[in-house]
């Protein structure tokens, strides 16, 4: 079975969020302010997750992101990707800030996760304490280097450029591309951001981010497939390290989506700006059988919308926010 939606859009691609809590306060995602965390009963257990998995497995899903809130907080992450390795899920991934993977790394592996992103704003510790609101510098830097000494390498670093805080990094940051041989990648801001502050002018597009960089380097594309998040480009004098480029604001990729994302309280997005939720933890909470959730995740995923909107007259931001979506 094989989940498309009303666009004829084949969805493959599930991220799922297995905590709303996180240790860092990034400013593009969270508020210096406290947040509610959902309570413990409102999100799913490991039990349901892996019963969900299952379920999305048999509706064709082949890749699974584990992320959060940040998912190497909760207990027991390691032996939820086990059990989706035993499922046979051929792409399993997991998105960090990193500050705990130094000493978790050699578990996840073990484990069966193939690959992973680290979140990494700035290559200078102040103001990396600035953006995240931590001093974990350090400790992301050691995740950094431990992952990369595993079958992680190349390891993929996220980068989400704000105007003001450190769209001075671009090129700093591609040379730690090829210094490190890491997929560097660079995420425009999206306004997903609890304390709204999010406008056009914060957005660092992503021809600016290549502009800068071919200006110092030869840059080539790597071909991709339409459904990816990122363009990638290698550097033509061979050393190792890519850059990729991410841009939901200014050059969607909405009509090539094959993404939807479970939250950690158990509801099912379409979109990452999707106005509604739908309750998928009701469902699984209300003694439906295996076949109702697998009818009702298929209609669902057909209402997927057409594509984001951001920049349209008349464009809403979701009011859940990053960190209680799941990126
Ligand atoms: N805690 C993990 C981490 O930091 O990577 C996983 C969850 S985090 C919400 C997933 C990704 O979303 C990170 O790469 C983060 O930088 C990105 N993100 C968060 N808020 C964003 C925003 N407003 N615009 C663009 N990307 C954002």
């Amino acid at each position: 079975m094989n989940l498309f939606d009303q666009f004829g859009r084949h969805i493959t691609d599930l991220r799922i969020s297995v905590t709303d809590r996180c240790n860092f306060r990034c400013v593009y995602c969270r508020s210096a302010d406290p947040e509610n965390y959902r309570e413990h009963d409102q999100i799913l257990s490991w039990a349901e997750l892996r019963r969900l998995a299952g379920l999305f497995f048999r509706l064709g899903i082949t890749k699974m992101r584990i992320t959060g809130g940040e998912p190497l907080v909760r207990k027991g992450v390691e032996e939820f990707i086990g059990a989706l390795d035993q499922l046979g899920v051929p792409d399993l991934s997991m998105t960090t800030n990193g500050h705990l993977l130094a000493e978790r790394c050699t578990a996840l592996l073990a484990a069966g996760l193939r690959r992973i992103n680290i979140s990494l704003d700035s290559l200078d510790p102040i103001k990396f304490e600035k953006i995240t609101r931590t001093r974990s510098y350090d400790e992301v830097m050691r995740g950094i280097d431990r992952a990369q000494a595993t079958r992680f390498a190349p390891v993929k670093i996220n980068a989400v450029l704000v105007r003001g805080f450190n769209e001075d990094e671009v090129e700093a940051f591609a040379a730690f591309a090829r210094e490190r041989g890491v997929i560097m990648r660079f995420i425009e801001f999206m306004p997903l951001d609890a304390d709204r502050h999010w406008s056009r002018e914060l957005v660092v597009p992503a021809a600016e981010v290549l502009a800068r960089i071919e200006a110092q380097w030869k840059l080539e594309p790597i071909p991709h497939q339409a459904s990816e998040t990122a363009r990638k480009y290698r550097f033509t004098d061979g050393t190792p390290g890519e850059i990729g480029l991410i841009a939901p604001v200014t050059q969607p990729f909405c009509g090539y989506c094959s993404r939807i994302r479970l939250t950690a309280d158990g509801k099912l997005r379409t979109c990452l700006f999707s106005q509604e939720d739908r309750d998928l933890r009701g469902e699984l909470r209300s003694s439906r059988s295996d076949e109702e959730i697998v009818s009702w995740i298929a209609a669902v995923v057909n209402q997927k919308e057409q594509g984001h909107r951001i920049g349209q007259p008349g464009f809403v931001p979701p009011s859940r926010t990053m960190v209680f979506i799941g990126g």
